[in-house]
């Protein structure tokens, strides 16, 4: 397994994700793909999770148009897309892409955290895109700001409803 991939395995089980946190199906049976997730604060992971491609577009779906019309206007704006997909090429090692946030370019050990996202197929193997990415906290937040009150209450119930522990208000936005 590349050491990119080794990245987004299940830090409880050190092996990839076997099922969806949603809708707790095997993942290549619940859809055709799937998103892992990763929160880390000060450098610990204090979430993760994979999620099915139905859950995520249920829970997107949630979202309402402006919020997701503000997600896709920021990924858009702040991101050099065709710059950061030769940047990724070029890289020595596949894993450096997650050494800087995709967004604001700030090293991975300067922020106060950040969050990481990759997409997989059926098989198991991962997607090569805009994924996975890393993005820092920083980044995340001022996303997060610019949803309306009602979609930061959606993502807020995800994480309220699907996991224990971690306050929800400090979970950034993890799936876009
Ligand atoms: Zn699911
Ligand atoms: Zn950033």
């Amino acid at each position: 397994m590349s050491k990119l991939q080794q990245w987004f395995n299940s830090l409880e089980t050190d092996r990839p994700f076997e099922t969806c946190k949603v809708c707790t199906q095997l993942l290549p049976l619940a859809a055709d793909s799937w998103v892992v997730n990763k929160h880390y604060h000060r450098s610990e992971c204090i979430m993760e999770y994979a999620v099915c491609e139905k859950c995520r577009d249920s829970v997107s779906n949630r979202f309402s148009d402006p919020s997701k019309a503000a997600i896709r206007d920021f990924l858009e704006t702040n991101i050099d897309w065709e710059q950061r997909l030769l940047d990724w090429m070029a890289l020595e090692k596949p894993e450096q892409r997650l050494d800087n946030c995709v967004a604001c370019r700030i090293p991975r050990e300067k922020t106060e955290g950040f969050t990481l996202s990759a997409h997989f197929r059926q098989d198991g193997s991962l997607i090569d895109g805009a994924l996975p990415l890393l993005m820092c906290s920083g980044c995340v937040a001022t996303i997060t700001a610019s949803l309306s009150p009602e979609s930061q209450k959606t993502w807020q119930e995800f994480v309220s409803e699907h996991f224990e522990g971690p306050d929800s208000d400090d979970i950034n936005l993890g799936i876009f």
